[in-house]
This record gives structure tokens, sequence and C-alpha cells, in this order.
């Protein structure tokens, strides 16, 4: 059976061995037994009933949940020589007609079906007429409402099954694992005696890290601009988010495209059919991108924001290198993403049992993106793989410069500090009371009365969070699943604190702190909405200047707010509520309250250090940079050349010196847009090396400026010679 297996898979796929799992699954099925088979995304599952399919009497049915993606796969198919058809809603009545009638002269080996399809009399008419032999069906997790896409849909596949004279063979393939999830397939479908076959879900070609309090957009320029050649994928939480990231890439020059609900049907199909080909580069997309999207030279994921949970994160993520070649997958965390999340599940979940299990899953992808751990072990342990050793050597996190640290100390101090409070209590108010924060609720509650309290005032608040956070990825501490989350011990916290076990945690040694920018850019989003609903320019409202002094002085009284430059009483009164509101929600997310007591304390003397150390940083500048400040407030090169006293030229190789150190400029400004593709062209006839035959060949209007700024944005590489 399987050297026929084989002889299919050499013929029609050209591929010469099965991968992990592949011979196992498509054995089970040509033996007639109901098969389960969990694989990671990109391991290879469709060729796992497509082989059977071809190789047994009559036909298959495909049960897909995309419509999109059935056209996509059938296509493939026919392109392969092997016979396959799909059914769904976007055909007409006649072309649905035609098909079935192929159907019923043995035309076909695979007909895919949406599930909705299944319970029409017409096909379960159709149905009843032909040799089933085998049921596929794929994304099988659609069928639990524990999976993480569940699709009701799939619910009508079992009575499908029953209402069938000959019951067929079952095959469900799903690269979800979860205990939950693998019965509700079980039962729902109603599998007899399935063979459950698990391939490991590591995939070893990935890299996975994650990284904190990164400036994103900042981030997202340069790794596009480091990554231009490859195909990768960017996904972001919402539609808005990514028609800004979007925009921004293009004016930037990328090739990106974009994709998510809000768009029709025809754009959707042209970017994706664009990313396909390549001719789009990097795909900004909500998570409704890439169900079973077969581009199998994606070299990168990034998450701008953090899914909801491993099981999407780590099917998005492993879009990325399905061709057996290094694929990374990095995630931007930010502490505004776990309070979106929170509020997508609120919003979109109602029975409650649901709505807890869901932020569960949250808590564990949370816990991924702060644990000091190896991410691939994570990641594996949460599909229930067990992992060996200290990490697998090459993850963020395993390669981040950092050493194991005893920190049964520090660790002993929140235990008992959190065991003290009754374990009934949020991350923030713990690290406000280890802090020693002089905070309201900390002292409405009586816990500056409790032994612990200020046993870390030496540390920042976020530090404080930081560890507490750990100590939760790492499984000493858990979350509650409710609205607020509330800290318990774990059995192990207990040992620790009975000193019969030790905690040991990679430290990392932190790289500059990034400027953390995120509260400022919640204010200016608030300021937005302001200034559309006032309909006035958003610098009327308030300038940046006072939003950045808001950013950094954090107020939270009329009277604090009243203190920073540029608010004045008309205008704290009409706008002050709505800025103090972002910002508490953001102290409450971040827990920087007790920063801002300290900073009213010594107020006059920090504020001049900062001044102090601001203007500090502008003498020492590089000249360079300071010239490409200048060009982005909109000065012309010839402005920038008479003010510093520079030449044009040096002008220039100021801002492609910025350029290649990864420092975003808009070099269209510098293109006449009308001689672009010309410039192009004739650097493509007379090469990139010498900038004088390009410009003997250009018009006498295509300045020298335009043509570096062209290499420069096109032929990054040669503009960096
Ligand atoms: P899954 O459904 O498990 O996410 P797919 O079935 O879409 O994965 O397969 C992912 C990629 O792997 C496809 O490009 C497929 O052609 C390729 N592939 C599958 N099996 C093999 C194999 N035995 N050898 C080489 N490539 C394979
Ligand atoms: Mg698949
Ligand atoms: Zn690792």
């Amino acid at each position: 059976m399987l050297t026929k297996a084989r002889e299919v898979l050499k013929k029609y796929y050209g591929y010469d061995e099965f991968r992990p799992g592949q011979a196992k699954v498509i054995g089970s099925l040509l033996g007639g037994k109901d098969t389960v088979a969990i694989m990671p995304t990109g391991a290879g599952k469709s060729l796992c009933f497509q082989i059977p399919a071809m190789l047994m009497p009559g036909v298959t049915l495909v049960i897909s949940p995309l419509i999109s993606l059935m056209k996509d796969q059938v296509d493939a198919l026919t392109e392969q020589g092997i016979p396959a058809t799909f059914i769904n809603s976007s055909l007409s009545g006649s072309e649905v007609g035609r098909r079935l009638q192929q159907m019923r002269a043995g035309r076909y080996k695979l007909v895919y079906v949406a599930p909705e399809r299944l319970t029409a009399d017409w096909f379960q008419a159709v149905a009843g007429e032909l040799t089933i032999s085998m049921l596929a069906v794929d994304e099988a997790h659609c069928v639990s409402q524990w999976g993480h896409d569940f699709r009701p849909s799939y619910r009508n596949v079992g009575a499908f099954i029953a209402g069938l004279n000959a019951r067929p063979v079952i095959g469900a393939f799903t690269a979800t694992a979860t205990p939950e999830v693998k019965n509700d397939i079980e039962n729902l479908l109603n599998l007899r005696w399935p063979q459950v076959h698990i391939t490991g879900f590591d995939r070893p070609n990935l890299s996975f890290s994650v990284l904190r309090g990164e400036n994103k957009q900042q981030f997202v320029l340069q790794y596009c601009k480091a990554n231009a050649g490859q195909a990768g994928i960017i996904y972001a939480a919402t539609r808005k988010e990514v028609d800004n990231l979007y925009e921004l890439l293009k004016k930037k020059g990328f090739a990106a495209g974009r994709y998510h609900a809000g768009l029709s049907d025809e754009e959707r199909m042209s970017q994706q059919e664009q990313f396909l080909y390549d001719d789009i580069r990097v795909m900004v997309a909500t998570n409704a991108f890439g169900m079973g999207i077969d581009k199998s030279n994606v070299r990168y994921v990034v998450h701008y924001n953090m899914p909801k949970n491993m099981e999407s994160y780590y099917q998005e993520a492993g879009r990325s290198g399905r061709d057996g070649a290094p694929g990374e997958c990095t995630l931007l965390f930010g502490p505004q993403d776990p309070l979106l999340q929170r509020f997508l599940i609120d919003k979109s979940v109602e029975h409650p049992e649901r709505k807890q299990h869901e932020l569960k899953k949250l808590q564990e992808m949370v816990d991924y993106c702060h644990t000091p751990d190896c991410l691939r072990h994570y990641i594996l342990n949460y599909f229930g793989e067990p992992t060996t050793g200290e990490g697998c050597g090459h993850c963020g996190n395993c390669t981040a410069d950092g050493e194991q640290v005893d920190i049964t100390v520090d660790a002993q101090k929140v235990f008992s500090c959190i065991y003290r409070m009754k374990e009934r209590f949020g991350i923030s108010v713990i690290a406000d009371v280890l802090k020693g924060s002089k905070n309201k609720k900390v002292q409405q509650l009586g816990f500056d009365k409790l032994p612990t309290y200020g046993l870390m005032a030496g540390r920042t608040v976020p530090d404080i969070k930081t560890l507490v956070q750990r100590l939760v990825a790492t499984g000493y501490l858990r979350l509650t699943e409710s609205e607020y989350p509330v800290v318990k011990l774990e059995t192990e916290a207990y040992l620790v604190l009975r000193s019969e076990a030790r905690v040991w945690q990679k430290v990392f040694t932190e790289r500059q702190p990034v400027q953390d920018d995120s509260l400022f850019e919640l204010l200016r989003q608030c300021r937005k909405r302001i200034s559309e609903r006032e309909g006035v320019p958003p610098f009327v409202v308030f300038a940046d200047t006072t939003l950045k002094e808001m950013s950094q002085q954090r107020p939270t009284d009329f009277d604090a707010l009243r203190q920073i430059k540029g608010i004045g009483e008309l205008k704290l009164h009409k706008y002050g509520d709505e800025f103090l509101q972002v910002i508490t929600v953001y102290l409450a997310e971040y827990g920087v309250s007790a920063e801002k007591s300290e900073l009213t304390v010594s107020a006059v003397p920090a504020k001049k250090a900062a001044a102090k150390k601001k203007n500090s940083k502008a003498e020492t500048e590089p000249s360079h940079q300071v010239t490409l400040t200048m060009y982005r407030d909109g000065s012309s090169l010839a402005d920038i050349a008479k003010h510093r006293e520079l030449s044009g030229q040096t002008v220039l190789n100021h801002l492609v010196r910025c350029d290649q150190e990864g420092l975003v400029v808009d070099w269209d400004r510098l293109i006449p847009a009308q001689y672009e593709k010309l410039i192009i062209t004739k650097i493509n006839e007379v090469g990139a090396g010498q900038l004088k035959p390009i410009k003997e060949v250009l018009p006498d209007a295509v300045s020298y400026a335009a043509i570096k700024a062209v290499l420069c944005k096109h032929f990054s590489a040669a503009g960096k010679a």
C-alpha cells in the first residue's frame, strides 16, 4: 500500500520522501481506520488525505472552512493532474449542476465542500448515489467551541455521515492538540475507534523572539528595510491598525499589501494573488489572512500585536518557513495588547464558561511574552510535548545576553507579600505594596502596615511587575480568569516560601532602554479623536510638546494636569477628563503609578536634570542626524546646506548615511515622480556603480540628488556602495 502511496508522491507531487507522520496517517486511512491527524501548520496535512483519495475507489469529500482556499487547493491539484473540484456558495446554480453531473460520472477523485452545503437536499441526494470512500475533515478543530476557530456549520458533519448509505472512512486534520478539542473532534464527528497521530510540533527551522517596549512602527520600518527582498507577513490586531501600517509602508516605498475582512472580495483576492506571486513582498494583515495559504517561501512573520492565544500565534507564525528554510518569527509585545484582546473576548464571547476558557488561553499567551525561559520549549510544552535540557539555544531568550541567577530571595518577598494580601489582588497593587507606594488604595486597605510594604523600595514598579509576571509565566504564580485577574500562589511557591526549593531564572542584561513612546502615542490618538469631533487640527487641541510633557509627568488629576505647559483653564475643562482617562488606563496596565509620587517629591530637580540631559544630547547628536531632523521637519536640501554652512553634496551624503543606518528617509521628496521609472530603467541598463554614466543618459532635469535618492530607495544595496 505504502509503495503505491510513495509512487503517487513522486509522480504527482514530485517529492521523494514523506515528511514525519505522513506515511503513518496515509497508512492508517488506507487501512480503513478513522484517523485523527494532529500536525503543526505547514507539516503537510493536505497530502495525507489527497494521496489516499487517489488510491481509493470512488470519491473523497473534503470539508474545508474557507471558500477562498478551496479554489486555490483545487487549482493546485488540477495543475498536478489530480482530478478535483469544489462546491460552495461562490458558484452559480448552473455551475453547481454541471459539477454534480461530473461527480455522478465519476470524474473527480476529490471534491471540496463547504460544511454548509452538506445539509442541502440536493447535495444529499447526489451523495446518496456516489461511492464515497473517504470523508476528510480539514481544519477539524472548527467543530469544537474550545478551538480557536469555532464554526457552527461543522456540526453538520456528524449528521451527514450518519445519513449516508455506506459509511466512509473519516479523516480529521488539525494543528490544534488540546485535549478538549481532540475529544470534541472524536465525539462530534462520530469517529469510530479512531487512530490518533500526533506529529512533533517542533519546527526547527523557525526561530522565535519576543520584543517588549519597542517603538513598533520604527521597528517594522527598519525590519522591512533589512528584509526588503524577502516575503513576509505582518499581523496586526485590528483592521485600522492594518490600514495605518500599510499606508506607512507604502509611503516609504515598500512593496506592501494588505488584507482584512473590511476589504471587498476582489481586493482581497487580488492582494493575495500578488503576494503569492511576490509582487507584494510584505503583507500587512489581520488574522483573516492566511488560513490555508500555501506560500512556501515566507521568510518572516512579525506580530505587531500579541494574538489572543498560542494556537493562533503558532499557526500564524508557522506560515513562515514552510519550505524548510529558515523563518523568523517576532512578536512585538506592547502593554496595550492584553487589554485589547481582553476587550475583544468580552465583546465576542457570551457564554461565561467559554469566556473564562478564552481568558485562560489569553493568559497563557501573555505568559509566553513574559517567560525568561526558552520560547521554543514553552511552545512545545504548551502543545503537550515534553522537552529536555535548558533550551533550544537559538530563540530570542536562549540567545539573549544574561545568565541564570538565583532569585530565591526576591521570589520569597513577592510570594510572602501575596500571601499576606490574602491572594486577593492583581499585579498592580502587589507591585505598589512591594514598592511602598503611597497611593490611596494601598493606604485605605491598610497594606502600608504589612511587613512586606516597601520591601522592594529600591526597584521601579515596572521592574517589580516584570518580576511578578515572570513568576506567573514560570508557574509559581497563577492569575485567575476573572475580569480583574487576581494573583494566586501555586504549590511551587509555597515550597519556595518554606525554603524547600530555590528559584533560578535567566536575568537578561537589559538592552539600552528604548524610549517608551506608547503613552505619547495613546495621547495623540486621543487628541486625534477630539480634533475630528471638534473639526479643528490636532495641534489646535494641544501641541506635541504638551502631549510629550503629559506622557512624561503622567498627571492623574486636574491639579497635576494644570501644571503642564500649554494647558489653560478652558482646555483643562474642555478636554482634561478625556486625557486623564487615557493616562489612568495606561497606568493601570503599566503600573507606574508609584513612580509619580516620587516624581512630585523631587519634581523640580528631576525636571532640570532631564532638561540638561536633553540639551547635552542635542549637542552631541551626530551631524548627519541633525540633517535628517531638519529634512524631516520639511527643510529642503538647499535650506539645510545654507543653514548649516555645508555643501549640498555633504547634506545629501548625510541622508544616505542615515538611510544606511536604518533611519527612515523620505526619498520621494527628492525624486521627480514623472522620471522615477525612467531613472530605474537607466540604472538597470547602465549599472549602479557610478553616478556620472547614469546622469549622462537621463534628461538634464534629473539631478544627481534624484539619482542618488532612487538608488537608495530601490537599490538599497547599491545605494550603500
Ligand atoms: P498543512 O495543511 O499541514 O498546514 P500543507 O498541506 O498546506 O500543510 O503543506 C505545506 C507545504 O508542505 C506544501 O507546500 C506542501 O506541498 C509541502 N509538502 C507536504 N508534504 C511534503 C513532502 N513530503 N515533501 C516536501 N514537501 C511537502
Ligand atoms: Mg492545511
Ligand atoms: Zn530557546
